[in-house]
């Protein structure tokens, strides 16, 4: 179901046209209310009134996480203390958190963009969410949710944790949709087939899942797991929370379109900034049109990905390719480069693999190290032949596909750590210790 079709299946020519005039009003805005933007748009001289399209959004400076932390924590903001509605602020997986506010109005964008994510994964009204996200300073619980009732469904705010009470629920609720992050659902496949719980139980049709990167090792984990159609859901703190780009059901794997309409999106050269063409990969570079209390110009997120538009979908709206990583989280070992979806799309290939896995990075000498762990199916003998057989395989997998020499350890079903509801760090990093 489109939530919105007016916008979402929108010629592109009027696509353009609506951010071209969005464009120019938000830079005007944020140069009148913004003492950071004023001084960057003045330093350069670019005066507002000479941003005409949104093809001159390149001439535009890039804001970066370096920039809000220096602003922390709320002189960023374009509207007076009295205008907020909302506080929330990003995970702070890489550092101090950022903080960011929301008007009134920004609210009601939350629930909009969130409803088209859930109706694109499937949701429809009516339908039961489990909201398995954390609610609190974290977007994912409050974003979701109040998509879910924008879109007219009901939501059990369960929230992230207490994986005892998760399962009760999903068993006597019956709910037909749940979000949470695919390290998360993973978990609960994982109970679910552990504690033999039978999947006629269990009503659940959709699995709306984001806030960390994953693969399509997970996906089949999980849609096996838990009977579901899995989708991506991609969002940050910085640019509004989830919802900034939904995956749709009948297009799993080819990408999440981006609601561009509000959230510009970009994809630039990591060294350079320059923009790339489309299919490229680079950093995933957003700016919000249309936001009131934190609007942001060029925001750099660090994360790695290739946009590209599909004329063969519904929705006109640009498509993401999955998150490879951030670059900051990107390893180089002896040279090469290295994220671990790309250890993970091996493992996939390797059936008597699970996709629970760690890297461990650790230096030698003036050279660092790599070292996989990873999880035998649960259904495998744990066996030292079998082990060191599937080590060796994945090893050279490694080195034929990436080009990088690892150690690989195949360690028993459940050695790895699991989700506790939130993000899961699946790269252990003992070079500074
Ligand atoms: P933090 O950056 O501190 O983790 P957020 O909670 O705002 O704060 O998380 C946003 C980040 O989470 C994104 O910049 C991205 O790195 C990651 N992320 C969110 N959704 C996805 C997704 N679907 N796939 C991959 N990474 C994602």
């Amino acid at each position: 179901m489109i939530f919105n079709p007016h916008i979402e299946t929108m010629p592109l020519d009027k696509l353009r046209r609506l951010q071209s005039e969005r464009l120019q009003k938000l830079v005007a805005y944020v140069y009148e209310k913004i003492p950071f933007y004023k001084q960057q748009l003045d330093q350069r001289g670019i005066p507002p009134s000479s941003i005409k399209s949104i093809a001159d959004i390149a001439r535009l400076p890039f804001t970066t996480k370096e920039d809000l932390r220096k602003h922390y924590p709320f002189q960023m903001f374009a509207v007076p203390r009295e205008q907020l509605a909302r506080i929330h602020a990003s995970s702070g997986t890489t550092g101090k958190p950022t903080v960011v506010g929301y008007t009134k109005a920004d609210l009601k964008l939350f629930g909009e963009v969130n409803a088209r994510s859930l109706a694109a994964a499937g949701a429809k009204p009516g339908m039961m969410l489990h909201n398995a996200y954390g609610y609190g300073l974290f977007t994912g619980g409050l974003g979701l949710h109040a998509g879910a009732e924008t879109l007219g469904m009901s939501v059990i705010p369960v929230s992230g944790g207490m994986t005892d009470r998760q399962l009760m629920i999903l068993q006597d609720f019956q709910p037909d949709v749940i979000c949470c992050t695919p390290s998360y659902a993973q978990r609960l496949t994982e109970e679910v087939r552990d504690r033999q719980i039978d999947l006629d139980r269990l009503r659940l049709k959709y699995a709306v899942l984001g806030a960390e990167p994953w693969t399509e090792a997970i996906r089949e984990d999980v849609q096996k797991g838990l009977h579901v159609q899995a989708t991506n859901i991609y969002g940050l703190s910085e640019i509004m929370g989830p919802g900034v780009s939904q995956e749709a059901v009948e297009e799993r794997g080819s990408g999440s379109h981006v609601w561009e309409d509000h959230f510009y999106p970009e994809v630039v050269d990591p060294h350079t900034g320059d923009p790339l063409p489309e299919g490229k990969d680079g950093v995933l570079v957003f700016t919000t049109l249309t936001k009131e209390a934190f609007p942001v110009l060029r925001y750099w997120t660090n994360d790695i990905c290739a946009l590209h538009y599909d004329s063969d979908s519904q929705r006109t709206h640009i498509k993401m390719s999955a998150i490879k990583g951030r670059a900051d989280d990107m390893l180089i070992i002896r040279g090469v480069n290295l994220f671990h979806t790309q250890v993970e799309e091996l493992i996939q290939q390797i059936p008597e693999l699970a996709p629970h896995y760690q890297l461990i990075v650790s230096r030698e000498g003036t050279m660092d190290a790599l070292e996989v762990k990873v999880e035998l199916e649960p259904e495998q003998k744990e066996e030292g032949q079998l082990k060191e057989q599937l080590s060796r395989f994945l090893r050279k997998k490694m080195k034929d596909n990436i080009g990088v020499s690892a150690e690989v350890e195949v360690v028993p079903h459940g050695a790895i750590p699991r989700s506790e509801g939130g993000k899961l760090k699946r790269i252990v990093d003992r070079r500074n210790l």
